[in-house]
C-alpha cells in the first residue's frame, strides 16, 4: 500500500479526554477513531492489526475442533428471563431497547443463552456430542469505567467459544485442550512471557475458573503470581485456604497489576438445565449437556500489546500482528525533479518504486512511504506506526544497492544488500 493513498493521517495530539496509553497512541497513529468514551472505530491500519489477531485465534480454535458461526446482537428477552439474566438487578450492564411492534430486546453481552437454545435443535443423542462452537462477535456492555481505551469498550469484539459435552470427563479433556490453545495464542502474539494462568472464582465442578492475566501497570485486576510455577491467583479469591489448595506458598506470591485477556469457565449444567438442552445416552437415559465457555477479547488483546510493547516513540508491533511487516521509506520524492532534492531525489524515488513493486511481487506486506515529506517527519511517523522493519531508500541505496534496515523494537540498523531484503 502506498502511504500517499492511505486516507488516515497521524496526529501529534491524542483526544484531550483519552487517558489510556493504548488508545492515545492508536488514535495518534490513525489506527482507530474515538467515537465516544469507550466506543472506537477501527480504521484500515487498526483493522489489519485486529484481523491478524483474529486470524491467530481462529487458527487455534479450529485446531481444537471449534466450528465457527456468528450469532445475532439483538437478544430475546424471554430466553434470558429463563436463566434469570435479563433483570437489571441481576445483570447490570445491558443496553436495552424496545421494538416498534412492542416488546423489549437487548444487545448481546455474551451468548450462552442463544447458543444453548440453538443446540436444542441439533443435539439430542450421545452421538451428537461433543460440539465446540465459537464466534467473533461484537458485544455490547454498558461499562461504567472507560479509562482503559480499547481494553474496556462499551462495544467490543469477543471470541466466545462454548463446549457441549456428555459428562464431566469429556468436558475436562476439552477444557485442558482449550487452555493449551490459549497459551499458544498468547505466545504467538508475543505476550507469552507476561501472561499467567490465574485462578479465579466462578467454576462450577472445578471450583475455580481460569483467567489469562497479562502483567501490566495498566491492568485493572490485582493478582498474586508464583513466578517459578508460572501461575497466579486473582486477589478476589486469594485466601490462605485457596493458596493451600493450589499447593502454593504465600511467601512466594508477588502482587501485580494485570489485564484479563481471556478466561475459561466450566459452566456445568447452569444453562443446559433451564433451557432444556439434554441428550439420550447409550442406555436411553436423558441427561443434561455439560457446558464450558471460553472467552477472549481480540480488541483487549490489541490494547494489551500496545500497553506492553510501545515505547516513547510510539507503537511497536510484533511481526505476527503488525498491519504490515515492512515500512519502506523513500527519502526521494515523486514528481517534479526541480523541487527539493532535484534529479537525485528523482533517482531515489525510482529505486524505491522498483523495490516496492518487487517486494509486493515477492508477497511481502509493505507500507510504502512515497510522500514528499521531510526525513525527520517520515522517521517520526514511521516510529509512531510501529511496523517491525523499516527499509530506508536513500542516496546510498541508489549508488551502491545497500539499504538501511531498521528494527523498530531495538532500533538496530543493518546495512543490507538488495537481494537480502527478500530473505
Ligand atoms: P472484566 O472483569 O475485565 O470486565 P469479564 O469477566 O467481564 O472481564 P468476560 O465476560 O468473561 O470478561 O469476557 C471475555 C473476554 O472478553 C475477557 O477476557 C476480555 O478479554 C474481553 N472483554 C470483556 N469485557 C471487555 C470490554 N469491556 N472491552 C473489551 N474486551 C472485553
Ligand atoms: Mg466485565
Amino acid at each position: 500500500m502506498r502511504q500517499s493513498q492511505l486516507f488516515t493521517k497521524t496526529r501529534r495530539e491524542a483526544p484531550a479526554d483519552e487517558v489510556a496509553k493504548n488508545a492515545q497512541l492508536l488514535v495518534r497513529a490513525g489506527y482507530i477513531h474515538k467515537e465516544m468514551a469507550g466506543v472506537y472505530s477501527y480504521l484500515p491500519l487498526g483493522l489489519r492489526t485486529l484481523n491478524n489477531i483474529v486470524k491467530i485465534i481462529r487458527e487455534e480454535m479450529n485446531a481444537i475442533g471449534g466450528q465457527e458461526l456468528v450469532m445475532t446482537a439483538l437478544q430475546d428477552k424471554e430466553l434470558w428471563s429463563r436463566t434469570d439474566r435479563w433483570d437489571d438487578e441481576k445483570v447490570d450492564n445491558w443496553f436495552k431497547t424496545s421494538f416498534k411492534s412492542g416488546g423489549e430486546t437487548g444487545l448481546g453481552i455474551t451468548h450462552e443463552e442463544p447458543l444453548t437454545r440453538i443446540m436444542t435443535e441439533h443435539i439430542s443423542s450421545y452421538r451428537d456430542l461433543p460440539v465446540y462452537a465459537y464466534q467473533f462477535q461484537t458485544k455490547f456492555r454498558n461499562e461504567l469505567r472507560a479509562k482503559s481505551g480499547i481494553m474496556r469498550g462499551k462495544e467490543f469484539l469477543m471470541k466466545d467459544l462454548y463446549s457441549f459435552s456428555k459428562d464431566e470427563a469429556e468436558h475436562k479433556a476439552f477444557y485442558e485442550k482449550a487452555r493449551e490453545a490459549y497459551v499458544k495464542i498468547f505466545n504467538r502474539v508475543g505476550l507469552g512471557d507476561q501472561t499467567y494462568v490465574t485462578f479465579a472464582s466462578g467454576g462450577i465442578f472445578s471450583e475455580f475458573s481460569e483467567e489469562f492475566q497479562t502483567v501490566s501497570d495498566a491492568g485493572e485486576d490485582t493478582i498474586y503470581v508464583d513466578e517459578s510455577k508460572k501461575i497466579a491467583i486473582n486477589k478476589e479469591i486469594c485466601t490462605d485456604e485457596v493458596i493451600a489448595k493450589l499447593g502454593l506458598k504465600r511467601e512466594k506470591l508477588i502482587e501485580k497489576k494485570a489485564i484479563e485477556v481471556g478466561n475459561i469457565f466450566n459452566l456445568g449444567t447452569r444453562f443446559s438445565e433451564p433451557l432444556g438442552l439434554s441428550y439420550t445416552d447409550e442406555t436411553g437415559v436423558h441427561k443434561p449437556v455439560v457446558m464450558g465457555s471460553y472467552g477472549l477479547g481480540p480488541t483487549r488483546l490489541m490494547g494489551t500489546i500496545v500497553e506492553l510493547m510501545a515505547d516513547n516513540k510510539g507503537l511497536v508491533w510484533p511481526e505476527s500482528v503488525a498491519p504490515f511487516s515492512v515500512h519502506l521509506v523513500s527519502l526521494g520524492k515523486e514528481g517534479d525533479p526541480s523541487r527539493r532534492g532535484g534529479a537525485e531525489a528523482d533517482e531515489i524515488s525510482k529505486t524505491a518504486d522498483t523495490l516496492y513493486d518487487d517486494l509486493v511481487k515477492a508477497g511481502v506486506e509493505v507500507l510504502y512511504d512515497d510522500r514528499d515529506n521531510s526525513v525527520g517527519q517520515k522517521f517520526a511517523e514511521s516510529d509512531l506506526l510501529g511496523i517491525p522493519k523499516r527499509i530506508v531508500v536513500g542516496k546510498k541505496s541508489v549508488e551502491t544497492g545497500i539499504f538501511e534496515v531498521v528494527d523498530r523494537a531495538t532500533g538496530n540498523v543493518v546495512e543490507t544488500p538488495r537481494a537480502e531484503l527478500f530473505a
